[in-house]
């Protein structure tokens, strides 16, 4: 059934795990660490990803990223790490886009060179950059878009065929834009990964992650995640499952939100320039609007030179400056002090990161309050001449 497929349907019950006893509309939640191992079937072991929470989850995972099957993990990290443990050996390489969450860069720089994996790093994801940082070596190309601040796209049908015509593996974070706004399975894509701390749990009181893809590629990632051990609390599971049934509802307001803020925020005086994916004066709105169904709840802006950014982030009212992203409420950060403090200023400058940027995760109040507060802090934070 076509309706079977509407995004709120599957955020309530893809994958929902039945009150088989009372006939209760939640589902039970199974905390046993010890299961009788004896009898037909797999050994039940929270470790082992299997147990009747994890699976459950992992069922809606996979129908939300359109693929077959998918997994939970303790958090982002311990779901992106798994997954290049799983595909990456000692003299292996891997394409890594540049503009990537800050800890996923770490990875690379801290954990790779230990274990005698190369990387490349690109600064923009097309055909020509593709092709030159290509080595015999190569086996995975990683991906993330938008990405982290300044909402740039990444065209992952073109990722995708590259992929596809060298053998690679391709993976994406997807966390920014949330399997409501964006499903790269459909473009080709094999394994989609979440910090599910963001929009998929949403109300910043969850740290986890997911991976989806196909069954083979689970396997894989099984094989190696088992021994690091980044599985989540059967407790947690249960409350990223309950967060995920308003999925859909929060990021459609989120979406709805941001993209009147961003055509606010382009015309006010106080603003040098606003990046959001869902504005025509974005450099590749064409190809957001190709790959996503809405813009999603991210922005970055940049206020003038005349706004004392420090007094600005004191006078809100309402957005909460905050370090995470994508929770109800909306937060802002400055980068070049939190994500990005660790790159030198000449990286950040390179990387299109000035110190007055500002990186904004919009919730789901009403979009009138959240630009009155904006302009209100703006107008009580002029520089004295
Ligand atoms: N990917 C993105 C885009 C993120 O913003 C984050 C965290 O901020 C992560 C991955 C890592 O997720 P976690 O903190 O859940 O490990």
């Amino acid at each position: 059934m076509k309706e079977k497929q509407n995004p709120n349907y599957v955020c309530v019950h893809a994958g929902q795990l039945k009150d088989e006893v009372y006939g209760g509309a939640t589902a039970p939640i199974y905390t046993s660490t010890a299961y009788d191992y004896r009898g037909e079937g797999t050994n039940l072991y929270p470790r082992y990803f299997n147990t009747p929470n994890q699976v459950a989850l992992g069922k809606k995972m996979a129908a939300l990223e359109h693929t077959e099957a998918g997994m939970i993990f303790g958090s982002g990290m311990a779901a992106i790490s798994a997954v290049f443990m799983a595909f990456l050996k000692t003299g292996d390489h891997i394409i890594l886009q540049r503009a990537l969450y800050g800890g996923t860069a770490h990875f690379a720089a801290a954990e790779f060179k230990n274990l005698g994996i190369e990387y490349t790093m690109i600064e923009h994801v097309d055909q020509e950059s593709l092709s030159l940082s290509l080595k015999p070596n190569t086996k995975m190309v990683y991906i993330e878009t938008p990405s982290n601040p300044l909402l740039e796209i990444t065209d992952m049908a073109l990722v995708s065929a590259f992929a596809k015509a060298n053998s690679l593996t391709t993976a994406i974070d997807n966390t920014f834009a949330s399997p409501i706004n964006q499903t790269p399975a459909d473009f080709g894509i094999d394994i989609i990964l979440h910090s599910a701390t963001k929009y998929l749990g949403g109300h910043s009181d969850i740290c986890a992650g997911t991976v989806s893809c196909s069954q083979e590629h689970i396997e894989s990632i099984w094989k190696t995640a088992k021994n690091y051990g980044g599985s989540l609390s059967d407790q947690t599971v249960w409350l990223l499952e309950r967060s995920i049934k308003t999925l859909a509802l929060r990021v459609k307001r989120q979406s709805k939100n941001a993209k009147k803020i961003a055509v606010s925020l382009e015309k006010n005086p106080n603003i040098k320039k606003v990046n959001y994916p869902g504005l025509k004066s974005h450099p590749q709105h064409q190809l957001a609007k190709k790959q996503m169904n809405a813009y999603g709840g991210m922005m970055s802006f940049e206020l003038k030179n005349h706004i004392d950014q420090t007094a600005f982030l004191e006078r809100l009212e309402v957005i909460f400056p905050a370090l995470s992203l994508a929770g109800v409420e909306s937060t802002i950060l400055a980068p070049t002090t939190t994500s990005h403090s660790l790159l030198t200023p000449k990286e950040r400058e390179e990387q299109g990161i000035s110190d007055g940027l500002l990186r904004f995760s919009v919730g789901i109040e009403e979009s009138s309050i959240l630009i009155a507060d904006l302009e209100n802090a703006m107008e009580k934070s002029h520089k004295k001449k």
